[in-house]
């Protein structure tokens, strides 16, 4: 039995809640208002012994066909906290970073600018340390608090999290929920000249990447010290190629993009081929930059 005060949703389709639209149903997914709900229904799993995952907006996931078994908590519409406090910024872990973005252009502070365009959440975002233009969300992060499946509220601070390129301590931890982050207002400039910036970058955004939003980004990471990955996958031909629906962008050769009704297998089955005609002709070992549900949290 289901406590009744709390909703939850039994065999929920996940495609939606994603950007791919790929991915089977969630056994129980639940929407916290608050942390209080988040804390409750982390409870709830570990007393049930559910499985546990987290859903932003599902922006640099693949979901498996079969979905996912336990429950799931949709966080794109929970804590959404966005507030200044003197120096810093606070956000809560459902903030969209192109929100974030807008925010801190609104105050006049530059440093946010890249993050515009990035179409996930702040809490997904200080776990992939995402980034993009040179610039990354280390650069003005402070401090984060983490709930742990033991229900501690733990703070974190930047040198502690460990923050690299599309990585950090917390990739350590998956159960770990981030709950709120903090910034440092630290560049002072001119709105407009902020917003122009973005501006910019937005623009040269939609010139690199697909048309079609029914991807989750780059794929995978780019190789330390080697060329990006979009070059060397483009190299060897991929460009167009495909697997069912599941189709390598003609345009950015790191985006696979649903075509119409892709499987996570697809996506997969292209994939592995990327992988492993780059390790035979580079000796590169290209890692993933999305994450699989629910190999990767199990
Ligand atoms: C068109 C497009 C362009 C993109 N461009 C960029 C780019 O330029 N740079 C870049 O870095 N990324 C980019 N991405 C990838 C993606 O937007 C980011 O990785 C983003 O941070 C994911 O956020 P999300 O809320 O969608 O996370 P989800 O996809 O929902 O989740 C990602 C992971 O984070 C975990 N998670 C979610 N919320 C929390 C939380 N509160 N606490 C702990 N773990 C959590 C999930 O369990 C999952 O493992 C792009 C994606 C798309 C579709």
């Amino acid at each position: 039995m289901i406590p009744s005060n709390i909703n939850i949703l039994e065999n929920h389709p996940l495609a939606p809640l994603t950007t791919w639209k790929i991915g089977g149903a969630a056994r129980y997914l639940a929407m916290p208002r608050d942390l209080e709900e988040v804390c409750g229904l982390m409870r709830l799993a570990y007393d049930r012994g559910w499985p546990l995952f987290f859903l932003g907006r599902g922006s640099n996931v693949l979901i498996a066909d079969q979905g996912l078994p336990g429950l799931t908590l949709y966080l794109a519409r929970s804590l959404l906290k966005l507030e200044r406090q003197g120096e810093y910024l606070r956000a809560g872990a459902g903030v969209p970073l192109p929100r974030l973005a807008r925010f801190a252009a609104e105050l006049g502070f530059s440093g946010f600018e890249s993050l515009a365009g990035i179409p996930g959440t702040v809490g997904a975002g200080v776990r992939l340390n995402v980034g993009a233009d040179g610039q990354n969300l280390a650069a003005a992060l402070r401090r984060v608090w983490v709930a742990t499946p033991q229900l501690h509220l733990i703070e974190l601070g930047r040198t502690e999290l460990a923050l690299g390129y599309r990585s950090s301590l917390l990739l350590q931890f998956p159960h770990w929920l981030v709950a709120e982050a903090e910034f440092e207002l630290r560049n002072p400039a001119p709105r407009e000249m902020i917003q122009a910036r973005m501006g910019e970058l937005l623009q040269a955004r939609r010139l690199r990447q697909p048309a079609n939003p029914r991807s989750c980004g780059s794929v995978f990471k780019n190789p330390p010290g080697g060329p990006p990955a979009g070059k060397l996958i483009d190299e060897l031909g991929f460009k167009g190629r495909r697997v069912g629906d599941a189709q390598v962008s003609g345009k950015h050769a790191n985006f696979i993009l649903n075509q119409g009704r892709a499987t996570a297998a697809q996506v997969k089955a292209l994939m592995a081929e990327i992988q492993d005609r780059v390790w035979h002709t580079h000796h590169i070992a290209l890692d993933r930059e999305v994450v699989f549900l629910p190999e990767d949290l199990i």
